[in-house]
């Protein structure tokens, strides 16, 4: 690594008086400590934000569940309010990973991170999620601008996420089996809004697929999701899988979700 200043502010306005002024702001680690490891980033600064007690946390909030950025994925898998309100999400937070990856991951890293291959961003699109930050209110629909983008400003933090509760959700990944990222995940809910499908794997960031919404719309069913064409042509081809293939996974994926809704 190159030599860095280390700061570990107590309040969001500290974190934030620090990202304007260049700081990264550092979460669970487990993507910036390995770039900055690399050498493929360099921050004069870091800001831990390790010490601001009202990140991290998960409530329950009228019809929705609010879930602090500093919250472990670990800590999602495991709790009792998670698991009642939103299984799904508790289920897609248990299977992040290992358990080391499990016990540091955050929820605000790994939305921020926005790797077109992660889980969560795929549950914040699905469930028509809010990322709160230091400054405003940003809709799912509006905050992932393709990998490893988001409408994040550079010292702008996140400080929780709002899920809506849904009728009924789930998420099913194709692991890849070195990491556990997802080949291809898709996560489906049933919102009062009507149905969601969110896809992460596909190559350039979490998106809707507008044609399996429609059809589930008219049929909650996996025979409704498998007669949906997906299209191959924007999902990317690589060593671990062909756009083919990747096509075809979202649609094995999509009606297994919806079966297990
Ligand atoms: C071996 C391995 C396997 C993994 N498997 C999976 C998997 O199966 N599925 C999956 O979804 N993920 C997976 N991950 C990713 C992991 O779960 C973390 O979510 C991810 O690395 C980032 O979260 P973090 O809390 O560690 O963030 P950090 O690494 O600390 O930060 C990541 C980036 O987000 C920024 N950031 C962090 N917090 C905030 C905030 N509150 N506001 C604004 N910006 C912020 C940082 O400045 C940095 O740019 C895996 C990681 C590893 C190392």
């Amino acid at each position: 690594m190159y030599a860095f200043t280390f700061e570990r502010p107590s309040t969001i306005a500290d974190a934030a008086k620090l990202a304007a002024s260049g700081a990264k702001v550092l979460a669970g680690g487990q993507t910036l400590l390995a770039s900055m490891k690399l050498r493929l980033s360099n921050p004069g600064t870091l800001a831990d934000l390790g010490a601001i007690k009202e990140l991290a946390g998960i409530r329950k909030d009228g019809n929705s569940l609010v879930i602090g950025a500093m919250t472990r994925h670990a800590d999602i898998a495991e709790s009792d309010a998670v698991k009642t309100a939103i299984p799904a999400l508790a289920d897609m937070a248990g299977h992040i990973g290992d358990k080391q990856v499990r016990a540091m991951g955050t929820l605000g890293g790994s939305v921020a991170n926005n790797d077109p291959a992660a889980c969560f961003p795929s549950a914040v699109l699905g469930l028509g999620a809010t990322v709160q930050t230091s400054k405003r209110q940003i809709a799912a629909d509006d905050f992932f601008l393709g990998m490893f983008t988001t409408a994040l400003a550079e010292d702008e933090l996140i400080t929780a996420i709002s899920f809506p509760l849904p009728k009924r959700a789930a998420y099913m990944k194709f692991r890849q089996p070195a990491s556990r990222f997802a080949l291809i995940g898709v996560f489906v809910a049933q919102t009062d809004g009507g149905v969601r499908v969110a896809v992460t794997g596909g190559g350039n960031g979490v998106f809707r697929h507008k044609g399996l919404e429609d059809a589930l719309n008219k049929s909650f069913t996996p025979a409704a999701a498998a007669a949906v064409k997906i299209d191959a042509s924007g999902l990317s081809s690589d060593i671990h899988a062909s756009a083919a293939y990747r096509a075809n996974l979202i649609s094995v994926m999509a009606q297994r979700a919806v079966a297990k809704a």
